[in-house]
């Protein structure tokens, strides 16, 4: 039999990290499952400016290695492993990892969101290739190139301004004529001289899947159908993220775009009634702020719900 843990955190961002070390400092010994995307959005993301504490800003990646040690220094520990199944009825509740099973009494879900895809067959058959979701990550690769990024809120100006360091231009598509992006962002982009928005425009096809290796797009405007081709050596996608909450099908409540529901900020609910132990916080559960201080915020609230709740049930 598997020793029963007090807390699990899925998700080692800036929420799940927050609750570790809440969660930590409580003396629980939390266990942080890091998932697929270890670190979550900040550590593939550059200068994070908006996290107050930091005048001169702080790059991402370094922001979470800090919350990380942080959490570390208290007693969390960390799990390479991602979830597998779940059966969140059972108490203790059952966790399959690849590394094998855990059982917990309480367990803090801050799996976040992941980048979204148009879906197109000849995007994805790129991917690697020409098409990416991380600018910081492949951005390098396209000195010199013409690249486009598609989308038109924040993640794609950041990602647009970013991929200037390296790109010679970077042609932003947008799908309609007003962008969803913060003014302050859209007027960087717009004032940049490598940078060209257009906007009311699709990507219908991503042109190289014979040569593996992406040489263009192929366009669509919306307003009067007219096609035509934009030679790019790369695409990034800015169109948003999905939650990765799929896993809880069946077992909490999501909304019609999957996002975790929560009352009271981080309790989960099944079929409307409270899911004892259960709390949900950062970008699986919010489709409205989704900014790095909010996560810590909801990853605050939902271990001193799951420490009150343990205390409750006398652990
Ligand atoms: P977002 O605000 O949801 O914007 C997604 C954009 O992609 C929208 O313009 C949307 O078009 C477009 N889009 C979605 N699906 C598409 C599709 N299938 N084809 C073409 N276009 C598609 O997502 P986000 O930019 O990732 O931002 C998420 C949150 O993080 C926001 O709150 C944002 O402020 C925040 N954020 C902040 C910063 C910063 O301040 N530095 C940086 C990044 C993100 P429509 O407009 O037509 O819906």
């Amino acid at each position: 039999m598997t020793e029963t843990r007090n807390a699990v955190i899925l998700g080692s961002g800036c929420a799940g990290l927050t609750a570790a070390l809440y969660t930590a400092r409580a003396g629980l010994k939390p266990l942080v499952l890091e998932g697929h995307e270890p670190g979550g959005q900040l550590s593939i993301t550059t200068l994070v400016e908006n996290f107050p504490g930091w005048p001169d800003g702080i790059q991402g990646p370094e922001l979470i290695e800090n919350m990380k040690k942080q959490a570390a220094r208290f007693g969390a520990e960390y799990d390479h492993g991602h979830l597998v199944s779940v059966e969140l009825g059972a108490h203790p509740m059952r966790l399959r990892t690849p590394h094998g099973e855990i059982a917990t009494r309480t367990l803090i879900v801050a799996s976040g969101a992941s980048a979204r895809w148009l879906g197109l067959a000849s995007e994805q058959a790129l991917i690697g290739h020409g098409v990416s979701s991380c600018a910081t990550c492949d951005g390098f690769f396209f000195r010199e190139k013409e690249i486009a990024v598609v989308g038109g809120g924040d993640s794609a100006m950041e990602e647009a301004i970013f991929l200037t360091r390296f790109a010679a231009r970077v042609t932003v598509l947008h799908r309609r004529e007003q962008f969803r992006a913060s003014k302050i962002m859209l007027e960087r982009a717009m004032a940049h001289p490598k940078i060209e928005l257009r906007t009311n425009t699709v990507v219908e096809e991503v042109l190289g899947v014979e040569e593996k290796e992406v040489r263009g797009l192929r366009l669509r405007d919306v307003t009067n159908g007219e096609r035509s081709e934009l030679a790019v050596s790369g695409m990034f996608l800015g169109i948003g993220h999905e939650p990765n909450a799929k896993m809880f099908a069946g077992q909490i409540d999501r909304d019609d775009e999957g996002y975790i529901k929560t009352v009271n900020n981080v309790f989960t609910t099944k079929n409307g009634a409270i899911v004892p132990g259960v709390f949900a916080c950062g970008d699986v559960q919010d489709r409205r702020y989704r900014q790095a201080i909010t996560a810590a915020g909801s990853g605050c609230m939902a271990a001193l719900e799951a420490e009150k709740y343990l205390e409750e049930h006398g652990h």
